[in-house]
């Protein structure tokens, strides 16, 4: 399969009469693309909108067709799959069993054979596969968050601050894995609010503030810019 081409445009998005997000557009080509900005800018919002979970005005083109809105089915029928803030596992099932959730629209085999391809890109879930969820740390449980949103095998991954709440060696080792879905052939679509070390892994970045867009461009140029040095980088 290969990755997916995100093209947004013209985006409109909120809750019940409050519009976050106005005439947004942007695009997440093959490879990584973060989303930074600060807390309440909107980002959680797009990633929402885009997974069919909110309601939305705007063109979310996905290789050019259309994704219908409001139709969370539809999105993972078409190849997105969203990794949720705050990872929202099943605390009281296994990691196995969380993980065979992410296959919900797939067959059995297909469930099975993504299983032992997930216990392969994650050994760590392999010795964990019976353990409950809910008793695992921080940076296991969005590991398993992660994991379970590759299982609808998708073309486009939505990944909301993976590192959030995680120590750095976790933030590190969660970066990298977004890093190398990229490079297997998934789109990274990632928000993150570790500034620093999303752009030493993305590819391109834009920067949300109030629900609009501030700025965008590859990845390096973004960490070099003066505006994100102050804003979100401070002194070096
Ligand atoms: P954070 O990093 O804090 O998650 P964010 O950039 O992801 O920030 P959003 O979570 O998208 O921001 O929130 C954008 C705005 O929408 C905020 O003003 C927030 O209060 C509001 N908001 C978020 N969720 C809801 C909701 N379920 N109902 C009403 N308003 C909401």
């Amino acid at each position: 399969m290969s990755p997916a081409h995100l093209r947004v445009q013209g985006l409109a998005a909120g809750y019940g009469g409050f519009l976050v997000l106005r005439d947004l557009s942007l695009e997440a080509a093959p490879g990584l693309t973060v989303i930074l900005g600060p807390n309440g800018a909107g980002k959680t919002t797009l990633l929402k909108a885009l997974a069919g979970l909110i309601a939305r005005t705007g063109d979310v083109l996905l290789d050019g067709e259309p994704l219908p809105p409001l139709n969370a089915s539809a999105a993972v029928r078409r190849g997105l799959s969203l990794v949720p803030e705050g990872r929202q596992l099943f605390a009281q099932m296994t990691v196995s069993e969380n993980l065979e959730l992410g296959g919900w629209l797939s067959t059995k085999a297909e469930r099975t054979e993504r299983l032992q391809q997930a216990f392969a890109d994650f050994p760590k879930l392999r010795e964990r596969a019976q353990q409950l969820a809910g008793t695992m740390s921080g940076g296991e449980q969005q590991m398993v968050a992660v994991a379970r949103a590759m299982m609808s095998a998708p073309r486009l991954l939505l990944l909301d601050e993976p590192s959030l709440g995680l120590a750095p060696r976790m933030v590190d080792e969660l970066l990298a894995i977004a890093r190398r879905i990229a490079d297997a052939g998934t789109t990274v679509l990632m928000v993150e609010q570790n500034v620093r070390k999303a752009l030493a892994v993305a590819d391109r970045g834009y920067v949300l503030e109030r629900g609009a867009l501030v700025a965008s461009g590859p990845a390096a140029e973004l960490a070099r810019s003066s505006a994100v040095r102050e804003a979100y980088l401070g002194p070096q």
